[in-house]
């Protein structure tokens, strides 16, 4: 069985060997942002192929020049992401910028698009993220969308129009690209790196929303058929200690971490949280 693949949207000799599985399996993927080196990364991969190599469903986003590490894990059933792409498509007078086609010749099968640093810090907006979402698509590349509100949006009530607006980013672009999985993580801003997570009830009354106007967005572009595919994370301050009681959570179907994936034993405990 091939889970990894079907994640990846790739299905192996035309079977989605993900079927079924969906709603059992948790996705954990791990988001190192700008840290690290190589002998950090080959150091947990190797880690992981000593403890953890049975694992499925989990994802690793490696800052991009360490993605090339990854080849020599092959055996692992670990995933591995990019933490962003470029808008442009093909090769060309673009310096400074990294094509999802390069991504995925190293060993890439998704990106995370929309993180709120990338949106914050390197000022990528919504046309931006349509046109690297595109991109990725293209390449073959899922993506992981990233969506979340301000802690003002939460305390003025305004967080759904918030993330309803950024979800609404994407249905442009699955009108013509339509990726085998639709997944979007949802990381409330004021929740990242901060130590503060959002309340049971609040994850899961946000994840239901982003999968309800998910849904109604897919149905007005005709592409109802993409519903049973969507999964929703949640990402925010996730630790080993706060693992389990997220993942019990109705409608999540698995969880984006940041700073807790940088240790092995840390990650390696959220993997096993039950
Ligand atoms: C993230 O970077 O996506 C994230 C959720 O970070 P942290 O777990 O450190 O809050």
């Amino acid at each position: 069985m091939n889970e990894y693949a079907a994640f990846c949207g790739y299905d192996v000799n035309g079977v989605d060997y993900f079927d079924g599985l969906r709603n059992v399996m948790k996705l954990i993927l791990g988001n190192w942002k700008m840290n690290g080196r190589h002998q950090d990364v080959e150091q947990f991969l190797t880690q992981l192929s000593d403890h953890g190599a049975h694992l499925t469903q989990i994802g690793l986003a490696f800052p991009s020049p360490y993605l090339a590490l990854t080849r020599a894990f092959s055996r692992l059933n670990c995933s591995f992401g990019a933490q962003s792409v470029s808008v442009f498509e093909h090769d060309g007078a673009f310096t400074g910028e990294v094509s999802a086609a390069m991504l995925a010749d190293l060993g890439a099968t998704w990106t995370l698009i929309g993180h709120s640093e990338r949106r914050q810090y390197a000022k990528e907006t919504g046309e931006v993220l349509v046109n690297q979402a595109r991109a990725a698509y293209r390449a073959g590349l899922n993506v992981v969308f990233c969506v979340g509100e301000h802690l003002a949006e939460r305390q003025s009530g305004g967080h759904f129009s918030c993330i309803e607006a950024q979800l609404s980013e994407l249905v442009a672009v699955w009108a013509e690209e339509m990726p085998k999985e639709i997944v979007i993580a949802y990381e409330p801003i004021w929740a990242i790196g901060t130590g503060l997570t959002a309340s049971l009830e609040e994850v899961e009354e946000m994840l239901s929303f982003v999968k309800r106007t998910t849904r109604a967005a897919l149905k007005n572009i005709n592409k109802e058929d993409a519903c049973d595919s969507i999964r929703a994370l949640y990402g925010g301050s996730v630790k080993k200690d706060n693992a389990s009681a997220l993942l019990k959570l109705d409608g999540l179907d698995g969880l984006l971490v940041g700073g807790a994936s940088l240790k092995f034993d840390e990650f390696y405990a959220i993997c096993l949280a039950r």
